[in-house]
């Protein structure tokens, strides 16, 4: 699915160049290149597969844990596994739905194995 994208000056601001609400991408800019793309597009698919809702509210769950844990903004959002699994899969040119929808939960299967 390709999202609706809408270019504007303002928002979301400067330092998160895109920001994806079901089913739009903002972006504050004239033209995203294609990794910024794939990144809002794997975002717009894990927000299917939670129902829209569900992945709002887990999105700022992970973060406020995350906040908690690190004690830094930025390493809290790039933490959060929807982030890390749409960084790792938007350099990549043939994505599955299957990554984009679930990736996530790898993401976290990861984390806790690395951490044991
Ligand atoms: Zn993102």
């Amino acid at each position: 699915m390709i999202p609706v994208i809408i270019h504007t000056r303002h928002f979301p601001p400067k330092r998160f160049h895109a920001i994806t609400l079901f089913p739009f991408v903002f972006h504050n800019g004239r033209k995203m290149d294609d990794t910024e793309l794939r990144h809002e597009i794997v975002h717009v698919w894990q927000e299917i597969s939670l129902l829209i809702v569900g992945f709002y509210l887990l999105y700022l769950a992970f973060w406020i844990a995350n906040l908690i844990v690190y004690r830094d903004s930025e390493k809290a959002y790039r933490e959060i596994p929807f982030e890390r699994s749409a960084y790792k899969l938007e350099s990549q040119e043939n994505v599955s739905r299957r990554d984009m929808t679930i990736g996530w939960l790898r993401e976290i299967i990861r984390r806790e194995k690395k951490q044991r």
